[in-house]
């Protein structure tokens, strides 16, 4: 890994780069990019905090026409030779400046993460957070779609258990098909998809990305998922662009696509993105202790801080219509705003971690992977820290079977907002703790609630649905 701008003018010489390509990431979470030659890349100013100007104002929700120049300073610590290009072209990722006031640009969801690790350390509570993120992902065949017989995306029979459900081909014989939550995991050759996720795997060690495993996940139908190390927060968001980028770049060149929409198929498990989080202080972890799970005061404060502002959060880290429709029971996504050390209902988990108190986080079930990480892990960070500065009491931990309580205790359980629209009602009534510190501008969430209910929640209310019209 690259540190320096001389670091990077070697490696463009000792591994013959003929390009750069700086990429961006926009408020949807999708990356932006342009391509220079080297010689443009060898003027200082380029890799420093001059950075590189362009057009703000055609990025959808940035910049009005008549302010429109920004700029693209690239960090030098992700930079990776790009595997999906033909010339030899490095790529580093950038963050932005407005050239105006030399200021980090305040829609720039990497600066927002870049400002939430700088206000955990204002407040002297740590000076690092961890993040370990599990997105989820399904890979279907591109030459099936519109194919006659094929129902498109609630085409899942609905036949419980039965060994060969989860087909979108009605009736033949399926052979060794995994079935409906099936797919967690039998070997070959049920698993079909072995060959493309070890290849997408080792593709984004190429890019830098600290991998670990991969497998196919429970849903029938080619849900997978590949396992990534935790890092840094800003880091720990740039892997999951990294993640996404080779994932659906490798599919297309097997002619498949791939998708990280929480909820494709109607009655299998979604696609999730848990967040797992720690804070350290000079070097040590703080979420350790000899609280419940192994846990510290400090770290309860922080679930208490998560659950309190998961009702608005969620605007965040579940930020899509389609994102609602994976947070139902019975698919191991989460539901109700609790904690528990073993229960996958509770959203929020206390995996095992022995006795080495560098493992001990929390895993926050709620979020998925139509989320932008850099927003969704500052998010989950500023929750928390509010929880830890006004010691939220996170009440008891969710133990008990759930299938086992009655529906009165139930109901005393908080639950996950419905829908988009009841995310961003309370985000607009509960946003103080993202403001805090100058993490999130008020500006920024009240553009991100316009943009979200004109653009995705109004016009898809007024869509009418394939099941409408079985039904009607
Ligand atoms: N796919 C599940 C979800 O929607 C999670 C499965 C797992 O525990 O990895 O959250
Ligand atoms: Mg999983
Ligand atoms: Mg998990």
């Amino acid at each position: 890994m690259a540190e320096t701008a001389q670091e990077i003018l070697k490696m463009i010489e000792d591994q013959n780069i003929e390009l750069i390509d700086l990429k961006f990431v926009d408020l949807y979470g999708i990356w932006q990019h342009c391509t220079f030659h080297k010689s443009l890349i060898e003027e200082e100013s380029f890799l420093n905090s001059g950075g590189v100007a362009f057009d703000g104002s055609s990025i959808r929700g940035w910049k009005a026409i008549n302010s429109s120049d920004m700029a693209m300073v690239p960090d030098p610590t992700t930079a990776w030779i790009d595997p999906f290009m033909e010339v030899p072209t490095l790529s580093m990722v950038c963050t932005i400046v407005d050239p105006r006031t030399g200021q980090m640009y305040e829609r720039d969801p990497r600066s927002i993460a870049q400002k939430a690790v700088d206000y955990l350390i204002s407040t002297g509570i740590g000076d690092k957070v961890f993040c370990g993120p599990e997105p989820e992902f399904f890979i279907f065949d591109d030459v099936r779609y519109g194919q006659e017989g094929h129902t498109g995306y609630y085409a899942v029979d609905s036949s419980e258990g039965s060994w060969n459900s989860g087909s979108s081909e009605p009736g033949g014989n399926l052979g060794f098909k995994i079935g409906k939550k099936r797919g967690y995991f039998p070997a070959a050759p049920s698993d079909t998809l072995q060959d493309i996720r070890t290849e997408m795997l080792l593709t984004m060690a190429k890019c830098g990305v600290p991998i670990e495993k991969h497998h196919h996940e429970v849903a029938a139908g080619g849900q997978c998922e590949l396992g990534i190390r935790f890092s840094d927060l800003v880091h720990a968001a740039d892997y999951v662009q990294t993640y996404k980028y080779v994932v659906k770049n490798v599919a297309r060149k097997y002619g498949k696509t791939a998708t990280f929409m929480p909820k494709p198929i109607h009655d299998d498990n979604g696609s999730g993105m848990h967040s797992h989080m720690s804070i350290w202080k000079d070097g040590q972890p703080l979420f350790a202790g000899d609280k419940y799970a192994g846990l510290s005061q400090m770290a309860l404060h922080f679930i208490g801080g998560l659950i309190r502002h998961a009702p608005s959060l969620l605007a965040f880290t579940n930020p899509t219509v389609n994102s609602y429709k994976r947070l139902v029971p019975g698919f191991e996504a989460p539901v109700n705003l609790a904690y528990s050390a073993g229960n996958r209902s509770a959203s929020i988990r206390i995996p095992l971690s022995g006795s080495n108190p560098k493992a001990k986080r929390l895993e926050f079930r709620c979020p998925d992977a139509s989320s932008n990480p850099y927003l969704t892990f500052s998010a989950m960070l500023c929750a928390g820290l509010d929880g830890i500065k006004n010691q939220i009491d996170p009440g008891e931990p969710l133990d008990v079977d759930i299938y086992e309580m009655s529906k009165e205790e139930l109901a005393k359980v908080p639950k996950a907002p419905a829908n988009l629209g009841e995310a961003l009602a309370n985000l607009e009534r509960d946003h103080e703790f993202l403001t805090a510190g100058g993490v999130f501008p008020e500006d920024f969430i009240y553009n991100w609630i316009a943009m979200k209910m004109e653009g995705e929640v109004k016009p898809i209310s007024k869509l009418p649905t394939p099941y409408e019209f079985e039904l009607y």
